[in-house]
């Protein structure tokens, strides 16, 4: 939080700075005066959501990179049927032309 007067940056639990404490003990301030403050930022509600999240960020995270990791097999495993294949008929081509060819 900052101070509502100056705007310095506070610690926790604090309104004003230290100085615009001793400038307001120094020319206090009738009572009944209003006071305008400054309008607050939505971000206590903002909070939980973030815990929400983070609570279920890791699971989700895991499923998501198990059906990656099961889509990257199966694509290794179609790419290895594809390669074998081609191997096979590469080597039926070649034994063909060897018969055909005579020595
Ligand atoms: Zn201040």
């Amino acid at each position: 939080m900052n101070c509502l007067k100056c705007g310095r940056k506070l610690e926790d639990g604090q309104v004003f700075c230290p100085t615009c404490l001793e400038n307001m003990n120094a020319y206090p301030v009738k009572p009944g005066t209003p006071i305008q403050l400054p309008p607050q930022q939505p971000a206590p509600p903002a909070k939980p959501k973030r815990k929400k999240q983070k609570e279920r960020k890791p699971e989700e995270e895991i499923r998501r990179l198990r059906s990656s990791i099961r889509l990257l097999i199966l694509i290794l495993i179609v790419s290895l049927l594809a390669f074998s294949l081609v191997c096979i008929l590469l080597l039926a081509l070649l034994e063909q032309r060897e018969l055909s060819v005579p020595l």
